[in-house]
């Protein structure tokens, strides 16, 4: 089936046709690693996640690059603002690098949590100094760049057309307002942005490097263009990152890299839209910090929020709140406890055509601009078909490789908690998931009301030497 998706760039849903037939070369904006993640900015990876593994399921080979900002990420995502690294090793009385190090580590354990699988390739900025040099000294050899006040800028009226993408929401506006306010007096443009750091607001920056321009640091769009064409080349097939990144970020990625190489550089954005509250977009910055460690903490399998996140397209702002995930956390269990009562009946003898057969409109799903809403769908109508029980499984086997879920190995450690989870209703087997979550998460209160509330069902839940076991009372 051939993959659509909506590119940033064109503004519409086309073929994806990768550069080299059977070979994509994918891109992703890591993180500044100076904070936890918050589950927003999860949510993109989950959706970049998806569209990795359905590309791999289609049979493409993907070779996936992924930067992490350890320098040079102001606050603003223009060049205005505190460093971001270096407000965190404040916060926490540590170095850069040991913040660095530490919020990397977390970020990719809960990268674990949520079942995102890590790019092949992941590099630090500050792995590449000697790349983004190379590629400043061509900018201002080709005209593109020069010197001012010390620093290194990009000269965007040298361009034919900077707006690449062409349109921005109103969020956009209200930073280039912000830095209109905090306007850097160096610029030749309002919309030229800096390469290369020597003379800045912060003396007590820790990390700098010697370059042709003196000791200084690199801006923060320079990293995403050259650790990219360093590992995958000149011709990019796709770039994801948030909504947010559009501008200014990606935008002036695509003004240094198509500077630097002469040619178009990437065929594909492909953007995640925010998650929001009430109130507008979340963030570290406004309301409860949510981070996968929260969830955790009040009792909820990450997986759940995968499952949450997969329930709306990734082109739509996602609304969080408790009940939703609630909602959503209810419809994971029951999926699992269904796939539960198809493990005994399986005899393992799965026809391939019919396997095919319930895979179709899931495959259909996702080639239509990764719609995984319908590709639950999908997997839902899969499981009520009249397909055999073998079959079902299989099927869904295969649409957990790209959804990622763990619905088999959660639906068979249900099982392993009954005898038998035939005759038990779904109600009960959900609670017997919820509560496994909230033991796990050592929430033992909600662990309990859980317990009462499997007892009230008439069924006696007890741990033994083998685990939990569920009972008629
Ligand atoms: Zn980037």
């Amino acid at each position: 089936m051939q993959l659509q998706l909506y590119n940033t760039l064109t503004h519409k849903k086309e073929d994806f046709v990768p550069y080299t037939p059977g070979t994509v070369n994918m891109y992703t904006c890591g993180p500044t690693v100076y904070h936890y993640a918050h589950i927003g900015n999860l949510r993109s990876y989950i959706c970049e996640d998806i569209l990795e593994k359905y590309m791999a399921y289609t049979g493409l080979k993907v070779n996936r690059v992924m930067n992490i900002t350890d320098v040079g990420h102001l606050s603003s995502d223009g060049d205005t603002g505190d460093d971001k690294m270096l407000s965190g090793a404040k916060r926490e009385h540590k170095t850069v690098m040991e913040i660095a190090d530490f919020y990397t580590k977390a970020f990719f354990e809960d990268c674990d949590a949520l079942n995102i699988k890590k790019p092949e390739v992941v590099k630090p900025a500050t792995d590449c100094i000697d790349d983004f040099i190379k590629v400043i000294s061509t900018l201002i050899e080709k005209g593109f760049a020069y010197e001012a006040g010390g620093n290194i800028y990009f000269d965007t009226s040298k361009l034919d057309e900077y707006y690449k993408f062409g349109d921005f929401s109103g969020e956009d506006l209200a930073v280039a307002v912000r830095d209109d306010v905090d306007e850097d007096t160096n610029k030749r443009n309002k919309t030229d942005f800096v390469l290369w750091f020597t003379k800045s607001k912060f003396d007590d920056q820790e990390l700098k490097w010697e370059s042709p321009w003196g000791l200084g640091y690199p801006g923060w769009h320079i990293e995403c263009s050259c650790i990219s064409m360093k590992f995958l080349g000149e011709h990019l097939d796709i770039h994801c990152g948030g909504v947010d990144n559009a501008f200014p970020h990606h935008t002036n990625e695509i003004a240094q890299s198509e500077a630097y190489l002469g040619h178009k550089w990437c065929n594909c954005w492909f953007h995640v839209h925010h998650l929001n509250n009430k109130n507008g977009k979340m963030s570290k910055s406004k309301g409860e910090f949510l981070t996968v460690s929260l969830l955790k903490e009040k009792g909820y399998d990450p997986l759940a929020y995968r499952f949450f996140c997969l329930g709306s397209h990734y082109r739509k702002s996602l609304e969080f709140s408790y009940e939703n995930l609630d909602n959503a956390v209810t419809a994971y269990n029951r999926l699992i406890a269904r796939i539960s009562k198809l493990i005994p009946r399986s005899d393992g003898k799965a026809d391939e055509a019919e396997v095919e057969k319930l895979l179709t409109s899931f495959d259909e799903a996702l080639a239509n601009d990764i719609n995984t809403s319908l590709a639950i769908t999908a997997l839902m109508d899969a499981l009520k078909s009249d397909a055999s029980p073998a079959v079902k499984l299989a099927a869904i086997e295969r649409m957990d490789s790209v959804l990622s879920l763990d619905l088999i190995p959660h639906a068979q450690a249900l099982l392993n908690t009954a005898e038998s989870t035939d005759d038990i209703p779904a109600e009960v087997l959900e609670l017997v998931e919820q509560r496994k979550a909230a033991r796990k998460e050592k929430n033992f209160a909600l662990a309990d009301e859980l317990r009462d509330r499997i007892t009230s069902m008439g069924y006696v839940i007890e741990e033994t030497r083998e685990g939990t076991k569920l009972k008629k009372a």
